[in-house]
């Protein structure tokens, strides 16, 4: 990397040369932190025998330190006016493929296939907050061969998916993500990271893809379903919060959470994922 292109004063030259504005819809907050994006290739733990895809390289300087340490990297722009930045800012790699495209509408099973052959992927990414979650969801319910995501989020969004039983932050998103995925957050990082500064804290978190699921559900769909429910009012117990939101009547749950071996009086946020999934379970056979 001979150009330290995430120095503010290098990024400004780099981007008024190009005559590029800054899109606040795409969430254009671009790493300016030398020690930041060290840490994201840390967490990726890369060597010269991955292949990542970046989503949202944006002019280039985590795709930069992607290049020095993967095999091979394939980006995913969103904005065609950083086409023309990234042909400079990468012109020394020969080992990146920029792919212009929205990560939400691509068919993403014929992009892995077509650029990674079936091989184990890392995805890294530096993404405008609002769709993050519904990415990262989509890599792992789609079952695509993804062995590990690392991923900038808001601060608030790394708890959610690290959270355990019994927190505040403990619900949905920390099922979801922990059902398939082992989480840790990698660091933390400040609002002055970042060219312009977001008006929130960050954090990088590393989600290990599991082998197999958290839990073994006979039902992943209602396993997902009930998780949903007896978060929809955390403050009710299971059978009430469940029967208004599942539509199923309390007594055929007050069996299913006896078969369960669950307390009838405990709410969801206190529920592990091996209960919750023994519950699914229960449920499915009661109703069956
Ligand atoms: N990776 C760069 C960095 O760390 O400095 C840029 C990060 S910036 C927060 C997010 C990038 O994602 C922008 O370049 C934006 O244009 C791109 N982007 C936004 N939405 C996208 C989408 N749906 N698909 C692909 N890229 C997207």
């Amino acid at each position: 990397m001979k150009e330290r292109l995430y120095k503010p004063s290098v990024m400004r030259e780099v981007l008024g040369r190009h005559g590029f504005h800054f899109s606040k819809s795409l969430g254009q907050n671009f790493l300016i932190d030398g020690s930041v994006l060290d840490r994201i290739a840390e967490g990726a733990e890369l060597s010269e025998e991955d292949v990542v895809l970046e989503v949202g390289p944006g002019i280039g300087v985590l795709t930069q330190v992607l290049c020095e340490r993967a095999g091979r990297v394939v980006a995913v722009e969103i904005d065609r006016g950083l086409l023309p930045v990234l042909d400079e800012t990468l012109s020394e790699y020969s080992n990146v493929e920029v792919v212009l495209g929205d990560i939400l509408r691509l068919d993403l099973p014929q992009l892995f296939e077509e650029k990674f052959a079936g091989k184990q992927v890392k995805v890294v990414a530096n993404l405008p907050y609002y769709i993050t979650t519904p990415i990262i969801m989509n890599f792992f319910e789609k079952k695509l061969p993804v062995e590990r995501i690392v991923v900038m989020v808001q601060k608030e969004v790394a708890d959610r998916m690290q959270a355990v039983p019994s927190t505040k932050a403990y619900g949905t998103l920390s099922i979801a993500v922990q059902y398939y995925a082992e989480a840790k957050i990698v660091t933390t990082v400040s609002a002055g990271s970042f060219f312009p500064p977001p008006n929130v804290d960050s954090a990088v978190i590393a989600l290990i893809r599991r082998e197999k699921p958290a839990v073994d559900v006979k039902d992943e769909d209602l396993f997902f379903r009930v998780v949903k429910a007896a978060f929809a009012q955390r403050r009710k117990t299971l059978p009430n919060t469940l029967s208004s939101t599942m539509g199923v009547a309390k007594d055929l749950l007050r069996e299913a959470l006896a078969k369960a071996e669950i307390d009838p009086m405990r709410r969801g946020e206190s529920l592990s994922l091996e209960e919750f999934g023994r519950l699914a379970d229960a449920i499915g056979e009661v109703l069956a």
